[in-house]
């Protein structure tokens, strides 16, 4: 197992020289933002720790590597939600605590993985509070989270925590460029929260035409002769992504108004800051935020209504 991404090579050989030392701390949050590769930084590691031979890498060949390699290690515990984007809960929690007492199947180290910790209910967390004061250097566990402003201050602070770093523009369109053989718009990574993995997905799903056609439909609805409902259910079809872009687009445009000219800037944010307002901007812009906001927590909302209630706001908004 190698390691594509450059931008994690610091933050592994890092984690490496901790386990060859025997310093890596027993209890570790590791902090991430999507689309930065995470995964692979923490395969390699599960599979170094795991290994029966070496200290900071697999092997690939002793009888644990070939348990690893199968998904079937009995000292190795994947926490996680049973269905995305359910809580983790405290009977998963119990599990491992009573996992994390006994002894090792393999006489190895164990390691738990729970992936992610935001997903712990309250009491899950306060079941686990207790085992990671506990852990040794025989049992291992590695917290990952995507929202770090949602883990609870008991759960960090018996934790060493890691940030995994974002690569530099240059890094990441160094490597984008050995991925994809087209050429890059300059707004494609700053729409993808400049996330690399995020952006060669939209790449290799040729989103850009999609880009532009929301792009134009939102004009023609803020220009009152547009279709907002097909909008609404256009947005609506894959709106945590769709709904970003449109609030690049606005964001960006009340940049414009600050004198600000980027070429990473989404295509029509200067037209857009020829139409409305800077506060109309500004006010669209924060209730497009609260929106999103709100759909991510709710999963069972009616996304196309809520949509197509904000589109239609923001029309009365620009008509008044
Ligand atoms: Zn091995």
């Amino acid at each position: 197992m190698t390691l594509n991404y450059p931008w994690l090579a610091n933050i592994w050989s890092k984690w490496q020289f901790g386990l060859e030392h025997g310093t890596f701390s027993s209890a570790t949050l590791l902090i991430s933002e999507p689309g930065l590769g995470t995964e692979q930084l923490v395969n390699l590691f599960s599979s170094a720790v795991m290994c029966g031979n070496y200290a900071s890498e697999a092997c690939g060949v002793c009888h644990s590597c070939q348990l690893m390699q199968a998904r079937n290690h009995p000292d190795f515990h994947l926490v996680k939600p049973e269905k995305e984007g359910k809580t983790i809960t405290v009977e998963q929690i119990r599990t491992c605590n009573r996992l994390a007492h006994e002894s090792s199947q393999l006489s190895g180290k164990r390691l738990f993985i729970i992936d992610p910790v935001e997903s712990m209910t309250e009491s899950a967390a306060n079941a686990l509070l207790k085992t990671l004061e506990e852990s040794t250097k025989t049992c291992v566990f590695l917290l990952i989270t995507y929202k770090c402003h949602q883990v609870l201050p008991t759960v960090m602070s018996r934790c060493q925590r890691w940030q995994v770093p974002k690569p530099s523009s240059q890094v990441m369109l160094e490597w984008l460029s050995k991925e994809v053989s087209s050429t890059l718009p300059s707004f494609v990574a700053h729409i993808n929260d400049n996330a690399p993995l995020a952006t060669l997905s939209f790449l290799e799903r040729e989103q850009g035409d999609k880009y532009h056609q929301i792009e134009r439909e939102f004009f023609d609805c803020i220009k009152l002769n547009g279709d907002i409902t097909s909008l609404a259910k256009l947005l609506s079809s894959s709106h945590e992504e769709y709904l970003k872009w449109v609030w690049y687009l606005l964001t960006d445009a009340q940049k414009v108004y600050f004198g600000l000219d980027e070429a990473y800037f989404t295509p029509g944010a200067k037209v857009l800051a020829g139409c409305l307002s800077y506060e109309k901007l500004y006010q669209q812009s924060d209730s497009l935020s609260r929106l999103t906001e709100q759909l991510k927590e709710y999963t069972g909302l009616n996304s196309e209504l809520l949509i197509l209630n904000w589109l239609t706001k923001f029309n009365e908004e620009v008509c008044s």
